[in-house]
C-alpha cells in the first residue's frame, strides 16, 4: 500500500461512520430513510393473553397489512417505527418478510411494556435485577432476537399512571444501562403522566443518559403544555403520535406553541396506528392522518417547506440514529 492510500484508509477508520438506524434488514443510513412515522404498529395481539412468541394467521396478516402499507408509502411514507413490544405481539420475521415485500424500512424494538398495569411484562422481570434485565436486551441488540438474527432499533418501555412503581422504576434504569451498552434511544409509553417525565428524566440523569437519548411516548395526551415545554427544555423528544381527525386540532396546536418557543427540532409526529389489530380482530387504525390532515393545516399554518421536512424527515431519523460506535462496530447483520 502507498502512503496515499495507507492515509485514505486511515483516514476512513478515523471518519464517524454516517448516522444510520437499524432497521429489521441491518443498518440504514439516515440520509436513505426519507419520511419516518416514528411510532405505529404494523400488527399487535394487544389486548389478547400475554405470549413471549405471538401466533398470527400471517396470510391473513400479509393479506391486510401489505396493500395498506403500499398505500402509505404512496402518500410518501418511507420508514415506520413498529412500536409493537415483546409479550403483545412483537414478531420480528413477519415484520421482515413486510420490510422485503414493500420496500419499506422497518424499525423493531426490545424492552418490556410496563404500563397496563404490567400485563405484558414477563413474570421473570419482577425477580431479576435491573442489570439482568439490561442484559438480555443487550443481548437482543448485539445477537439478535431470539435466532432471528433481526436487531432492535430502540428500547420500547412503558410506564403506568401515577409515581413510578417498582417495576416500572426498574425498568427504566435497565433501559438506561441497555441504552449506554447499545446507543438505542429509549421510547417509553408514558401519556399524560407529567409527574413519571420528570422522574423518568431524574432516573436518566443519575445513569449518565443524555435526556436527548429518550422519547416521551403519548406526549400530546398531556393537557399541561407547560410540562411538554419543560420535557422539551430538558433536551427530551416530544412524540405526538395518536394523529387521527379528532387530535388533529390538538397537535397543531401543540405543534404551533412548541415552534413558538424554539423546539420543533424535538418534534416527531405519528398516529399509534395499528393495521392489524388483535391479530385482525378488531377494527384497523389507520395511519394517514399526517399526509392528509395535519401536513396540509400545518403549511396553511405557514410551516416552510424546511420545518416539514424537520419535522417528518430529519427529527425521527436523529432521534432514532444509533449513539455511538459501541454498537456500530458490531457490524451489520
Ligand atoms: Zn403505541
Amino acid at each position: 500500500m502507498d502512503r496515499r492510500s495507507f492515509l485514505a484508509s486511515a483516514a476512513a477508520l478515523a471518519a464517524p461512520p454516517a448516522p444510520a438506524v437499524m432497521t429489521v434488514r441491518g443498518l440504514a443510513a439516515v440520509s436513505t430513510l426519507g419520511l419516518m412515522l416514528p411510532h405505529e404498529h404494523l400488527f399487535s395481539m394487544f389486548g389478547e393473553e400475554p405470549a413471549e412468541h405471538a401466533q398470527y394467521d400471517s396470510d391473513a396478516l400479509l393479506a391486510a397489512v401489505v396493500p395498506y402499507l403500499k398505500s402509505v408509502q404512496k402518500l410518501g411514507c418511507a420508514t415506520i417505527v413498529d412500536a409493537t413490544a415483546a409479550y403483545f405481539g412483537r414478531a420480528p420475521r413477519i415484520l421482515r418478510t413486510v420490510s422485503e415485500m414493500t420496500g419499506l424500512h422497518l424499525v423493531t424494538n426490545t424492552g418490556y411494556y410496563g404500563a397496563a398495569n404490567d400485563r405484558y411484562v414477563p413474570k421473570f422481570a419482577f425477580d431479576e435485577s435491573a442489570d439482568q434485565l439490561a442484559a438480555r436486551w443487550i443481548r437482543e441488540a448485539r445477537e439478535g432476537i431470539g435466532a432471528s438474527g433481526i436487531r432492535p432499533g430502540f428500547i420500547k418501555l412503558g410506564v403506568d399512571a401515577g409515581p413510578l412503581s417498582a417495576i416500572d422504576r426498574k425498568l427504566i434504569v435497565a433501559g438506561a444501562r441497555a441504552h449506554r451498552a447499545t446507543g438505542l434511544v429509549i421510547a417509553v409509553h408514558t401519556g399524560d403522566n407529567a409527574a413519571a417525565v420528570e422522574q423518568q428524566l431524574a432516573i436518566l440523569k443519575a445513569e449518565g443518559v443524555s435526556t436527548a437519548s429518550w422519547i416521551w411516548v403519548h406526549a400530546n395526551q398531556c393537557k399541561d403544555d407547560a410540562a411538554v415545554l419543560a420535557a422539551a427544555s430538558q433536551g427530551a423528544w416530544i412524540s405526538l403520535d395518536g394523529l387521527d381527525p379528532t387530535t388533529l386540532e390538538r397537535h397543531l396546536a401543540l405543534c404551533l406553541s412548541l415552534r413558538q418557543q424554539g423546539k420543533l427540532s424535538q418534534v416527531l409526529l405519528s398516529h399509534d396506528g395499528n393495521s392489524f389489530r388483535a391479530g385482525g380482530k378488531r377494527p384497523m387504525r389507520p395511519y394517514t392522518e399526517l399526509f392528509t390532515g395535519l401536513l396540509p393545516r400545518l403549511r396553511s399554518a405557514s410551516f416552510s417547506q424546511d420545518e416539514i421536512r424537520m419535522l417528518t424527515v430529519e427529527n425521527p431519523g436523529r432521534a432514532f440514529a444509533v449513539r455511538g460506535l459501541t454498537f456500530v462496530n458490531q457490524g451489520v447483520p
